[in-house]
């Protein structure tokens, strides 16, 4: 006979994958032997066999319910249907993953207009067994009868039981008004839904099983309607188990508790509990929770045993738990633990103590955060956090650079744990309006002789702007991108700009009208610019090589270390063309040096950002001592997407209808764009294996792009100033994880 129901004592090591995580849970709890309500599980398999039967439950399944419902009877001495002691249960989904909108439960369920008296006699306290009987009935008519939850409220609220906003109002609830309660709830229930609520209990079990089981399947059809993709099983199972009452009178209570502070992440039990009611009044009474530390004053007893219980919880499981029990006559119960919720602040705490506390290992410690949710500003001066960097930078395999285009970026990135600057995009540099002058007396000059002029000026601001970035970074390799400017942004924008650069450029407003017409371009991105531009105007190459190397130099000298310029050549499409920039970069820069009676080590690279770069990397590669990976316009260019140009409400709709899993530009396209990096890294290694490889794209903060460049072999990313710690974060989890994998194969 195939087992498709399992008693929370039964659920061995084999079949906790077919029970769910709050099955797995409630029959480790058991085995633990702490003290949970008994009860039992109906597993996945019994909820896929439901669906292939047409949404029967099979005789089979029914029989090793009823047998279970005998063990459960002879462990509490309760008879389920029995009308002068009635079993109570309480009926709960739960999948091996959580679903949203998926979540339902029925509490309380065993009980009828006869048995609710029979309840109350043997309690002595007919408020109780009337609080019970209506909480079942609301659930029932919620869970089976899909009647919303409002029309219940209002039922309470016309009561005068539940205020306006639909908090509950506790000590209103009396003999009395939950008799009217349960009266209206009947006649709400009679005109909604069709049946009204069956009075045999084991017809009660039966209805609330298969709708938990219909209602899975729905929420699980609307998300593969929104492209929601699982690896798990698709399967719900469902927890039977024996009710404990809180609401029980002042010896009773509900509670939550936290075994470290979830704010904070201190190590202290926290929480709250109140007296009286059941689990579920916690979250919607009008009443303000008691503080957990009075659990020692009012329950003495049951609080000794919570503290034991959740420090075992916490040390079993191995993280933070956030705990929900009930006391009924003093007695404590331990309901459900889970790994609580916490603030961003706290994770990093709670991660980092429970490493040096020998309870998970420092790569486990790193796996736990999510860097999108870590707070820089927040956390970036906390020992954990400062601890927590270390761990990380052990284990990670890429160094982490930083995009900064002034010394006060390079400053803050330093500060924060960059390695190097990856991308100094020098057309940042001009835009200040003197400098943004200048550099248009260049673009718009019609004779050398006037370009010279201004790119003299250009090349004092660029010298000074390197020299402080060099003091800065010291001896930690910096690269410096040529000008990379789209034309029309550096050209004047305003009649006043237009006529103040013809007064100082010395010509009539029309003249300079005309040469900026013909410097217009409908297709600015896919024009003149990057090396492009070196390659028509080889001195702004030669400009920026000899600032570059000057500011080197000078600061070579007056801090004695040596001084690492990267220089960057952008936009390259072919190797003749990255030979021909290269050249003149080499050339100036010698020249430079050799005049200054000096040598200076230049690395010169390729940033990889058209689809023809990458495809002919071999080629490049052969000139190249870097490349670095310019994912934006890579993106850009692979996709035909313009950035930056309303393209995002485009991306949203492309995402919205599944076209696109997400925005490449804020996480790399690893199917497409992807696809390209594997194929340049490939090749360029190939041609020069020990080739540095880098990304500079705006992806390359993202904790998913910084896994796939794990992947493909890059030996550095870089990203926005305030991203670098939750780089290295993602770094080391990417080398973490990339190990665990290759030692699985
Ligand atoms: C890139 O294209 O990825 C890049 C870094 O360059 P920019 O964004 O300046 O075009
Ligand atoms: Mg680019």
């Amino acid at each position: 006979m195939k087992k498709y129901v399992y008693a929370f004592n039964e659920g061995s090591r084999e079949v906790w994958s077919l029970l769910g995580a709050k099955g797995e849970n409630l029959a480790k709890m058991t085995r633990m032997g702490l003290p949970t309500p008994f009860g039992f599980t109906i597993s996945t398999t019994a909820c896929q066999c439901f669906f292939e039967e047409n949404e029967v439950l099979s005789q089979e399944i029914l029989d090793q319910i009823r047998e279970k419902i005998g063990e459960l009877e002879q462990v509490t001495g309760h008879r389920f249907g029995s009308s002068d002691d009635p079993l109570l249960v309480s009926v709960r989904a739960g999948a091996g993953f959580a679903m949203p909108a998926a979540g339902s439960a029925v509490l309380n369920l065993g009980l009828n207009e006869e048995s609710v008296e029979g309840l109350a006699a043997r309690t002595g306290d007919r408020r109780f067994a009337l609080d019970c009987y209506r909480r079942f009935l609301q659930a029932f008519g919620m869970t089976v009868l899909h009647i919303p939850q409002e029309a219940f409220s209002r039922v309470l609220q016309t009561e005068g039981v539940a205020s306006g906003k639909g908090e509950l109002l506790l000590h209103l609830w009396t003999e009395d008004s939950l008799t009217r309660v349960i009266r209206a709830y009947k006649r709400l229930m009679e005109t909604e839904g069709q049946n009204g609520v069956p009075t045999d209990p084991e017809v009660q079990l039966i209805t609330v099983i298969s709708a938990l089981f219909r209602q899975w399947n729905g929420a699980r059809a609307r998300q593969d309607d929104a492209s929601y993709q699982s690896t798990q099983a698709p399967w719900t199972a469902v927890n039977v188990q024996a009710m404990v009452f809180g609401n029980k009178g002042k010896d009773s209570c509900s509670g939550i508790a936290f075994t470290r502070n979830p704010e904070n992440g201190e190590k202290q039990l926290s929480g709250g509990f109140l007296a009286d009611v059941q689990g579920d009044d916690i979250a919607r009474s009008a009443e303000k929770l008691r503080p957990l530390e009075e659990l020692r004053t009012v329950f003495p007893a049951a609080d000794r045993e919570f503290i034991r219980i959740a420090e075992l919880l916490e040390k079993y499981n191995r993280d933070m738990q956030e705990i929900e029990f009930t006391i009924e006559d003093n007695k404590l119960y331990i309901l459900q633990t889970r790994a609580g919720k916490r603030s961003a602040q706290a994770a990093v705490k709670i991660a980092v103590d429970m490493a040096e506390e020998g309870v998970i290992d420092k790569k486990t410690a790193l796996l736990r955060l999510n860097p999108d949710e870590i707070d820089i500003s927040v956390q970036e001066n906390t020992p954990e956090f400062t601890r927590l960097m270390e761990w990380a930078d052990d284990v990670r395999e890429m160094r982490v650079r930083v995009n900064a285009d002034s010394a006060e970026e390079a400053a803050k990135a330093l500060a924060l744990g960059a390695e190097g600057i990856g991308l100094c995009r020098t057309e940042h540099m001009f835009l200040e309006p003197a400098r943004r002058s200048a550099i248009q007396e260049m673009l718009l000059a019609e004779r050398a002789t006037e370009r010279d002029q201004a790119l003299k000026a250009l090349r004092q601001y660029q010298q000074k702007d390197f020299c402080e970035i060099f003091r800065v970074m010291g001896e930690l390799p910096v690269a410096i991108r040529l000008l990379d400017p789209l034309l029309q942004t550096l050209l004047p924008k305003n009649r006043k700009e237009l006529h103040a650069l013809a007064k100082t450029m010395g010509i009539p407003v029309k003249t300079l009208i005309a040469r900026i017409d013909r410097l217009h371009e409908t297709n600015p991105i896919l024009g003149h610019r990057g090396c492009r531009l070196a390659v028509v105007y080889p001195e702004i190459a030669k400009m920026q090589t000899e600032a570059i190397v000057t500011a080197a130099l000078t600061v070579q000298e007056e801090l004695d270390i040596d001084i690492l310029p990267e220089i960057l050549i952008p936009l390259p499409v072919a190797k003749a063309e990255f030979k021909l920039v290269k050249e003149t970069v080499r050339s100036a820069a010698a020249q430079c040096a050799n005049g200054a009676g000096k040598s200076l080590p230049c690395f010169i690279g390729a940033m990889i950002e058209t689809p023809r770069a990458a495809l002919v990397a071999d080629e490049i590669a052969e000139e190249a001592d870097f490349f670095s990976f310019g994912t934006n316009d890579l993106t850009q260019m692979t996709f035909g997407f313009s950035k930056g140009d309303g393209e995002g409400d485009l991306i949203k709709t492309y995402v919205k209808k599944g076209i696109l899993a997400a925005d490449p530009f804020f996480s790399i396209d690893v199917q497409g764009v992807g696809r390209l990096m594997e194929m340049a890294v490939r090749l360029g290694r190939q041609m020069r294996p020990k080739i540095k490889l880098g990304i500079c794209g705006e992806q390359g903060g993202d904790p998913k792009t910084i896994a796939f460049c794990q992947r493909i072999g890059l030996n550095y990313v870089s990203c926005a100033p305030l991203q670098v710690p939750t780089t290295r974060l993602s770094a080391a989890q990417a080398a973490v994880r990339s190990k665990k994998s290759s030692e699985e194969a």
